[in-house]
């Protein structure tokens, strides 16, 4: 019953996480209504951050100067890599404010079940950070569910024989809870109370 366009614009909405097929007629009819410079901010918005962004190429953060921020940042701790599952989980840990070295974002979990291998995440160059020496201590903050668990002990295992001490954050996000959704509080919590991993 829509014009063509429209169909197609609610139904890449509707592919958005958490947008239902109500929510992205709605904002289909949102986007039709506006003046047009408004509308064409956002799609512009949307093509900059995938033309603009690329992974850093030392940490995997999307960034617009490569090497991103963080890593660029002579005040960091270098000797200290926390691994973090996705990009939002970096900005996450920042808003604590609390973690002072670097990261390493590996794009995902390994996930057998749906087929991501450890190849398919940037464990290789992580394992080459590790290997160009300085660093003291990789601490996995991988989330604390199934996937996260088992990327950060086949991490332990890889890391450890490397001359690495490794940890992981504890377990003050309550099991299924995600770094995303964490306090600050409970992201210094997690952070102070990490422990060694055994191999
Ligand atoms: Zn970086």
């Amino acid at each position: 019953m829509y014009p063509e366009s429209l169909k197609r614009l609610i139904s890449e909405l509707e592919r958005l996480p958490g947008v239902g097929t109500k929510t992205a007629e709605r904002l289909a009819f949102h986007i039709l209504k506006a003046a047009n410079d408004d509308a064409l901010r956002l799609a512009v918005a949307i093509r900059d951050v995938k033309k603009n962004l690329r992974p850093c190429s030392s940490c995997a953060l999307p960034t617009e100067q490569d090497p991103c921020a963080i890593c660029a940042d002579p005040s960091r701790d270098r000797a200290t890599i926390c691994v973090v599952e996705q990009p939002k989980d970096v900005y996450a840990l920042e808003k604590g404010g609390v973690f002072r070295g670097l990261y390493h974002v590996l794009m995902g979990t390994i996930a057998l079940l749906e087929g991501i291998e450890a190849k398919d995440l940037t464990i290789d160059a992580l394992e080459a950070r590790v290997r160009a020496g300085g660093v003291r201590e990789v601490i996995l903050a991988t989330n604390p569910n199934f996937e996260g668990d088992s990327t950060s002990l086949h991490l332990s295992r890889l890391l450890a024989p490397l001359g690495v001490k490794v940890t992981r954050i504890a377990r003050g996000l309550a099991a299924g809870s995600t770094l995303e959704y964490a306090s600050k509080t409970m992201i210094e919590d997690a952070l102070e109370g990490r422990r060694e991993v055994g191999v």
